[in-house]
């Protein structure tokens, strides 16, 4: 029966997106708390309880199919959280760090999204029309959970722009109240303050 092995394909896959959807129920948490602006941290708090709600609707198809949500892990999402955490390791600060945690969730959800896609399609072409629906519940709220965050990309991006900006002014402006006894000598070298003593000399 060449439906048999589409069948196999299909429990395989749901006990992939079944352990990518747990590593997340972990991961999320983290990304909250990383997370600088209320907007963003809000968004990770909503997609963490969805993501319960996956696991559940997850759990009833293993139900109606009689196997065991587990036997897999999901290499791709463990990829995935790994690199949220190098995101989360690195010093970027305030609408940066926000900028970047999206970045890394928006990956998440586009694997997530192809994920479900493919399994949506297994569930129709078994004819199994229950599940299909279950499925594209959640398919819709992967999607909706990329959007919002393009959204807040939108917002935070500019703002982490005019971050970067405001750094540049302040660096400019130190050395001239500074070192406003040498102004005279400085002038025309600015950029490398470090190397204008021993530059005389060569
Ligand atoms: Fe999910
Ligand atoms: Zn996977
Ligand atoms: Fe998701």
């Amino acid at each position: 029966m060449p439906n048999e092995a589409l069948r196999e394909l299909y429990v395989d896959e749901l006990r992939d997106l079944y352990n990518a959807e747990n590593q997340l129920v972990k991961a999320l948490p983290k990304l909250a708390k990383a997370a600088n602006s209320d907007e963003l941290r809000t968004a990770f708090e909503d997609h963490l309880e969805e993501t319960k709600g996956q696991v559940a609707r997850l759990e009833e198809i293993f139900k109606m199919l009689d196997e065991s949500p587990k036997g897999k892990k999901c290499a791709g999402m463990e990829g995935l959280v790994k690199e949220g955490s190098e995101v989360m390791e690195e010093d970027f600060e305030g609408e940066v760090m926000d900028a970047a945690l999206i970045g890394a969730a928006q990956r998440v959800e586009h694997y997530e999204i192809a994920g479900y896609g493919t399994v949506r399609t297994f569930a129709e072409i078994l004819g199994e029309s229950e599940q299909v629906s279950l499925l594209e519940e959640t398919l819709e709220e992967e999607k909706a959970a990329d959007e919002k965050l393009t959204e807040i990309a939108n917002n935070v991006n500019w703002e982490a722009l005019n971050e970067d900006e405001t750094e540049d002014e302040e660096v400019e402006d130190e050395p001239v109240s500074q070192s406003s006894s040498k102004r005279g000598a400085a002038s025309s070298t600015g950029g490398k303050p470090a190397k204008r003593k021993n530059g005389r000399a060569a």
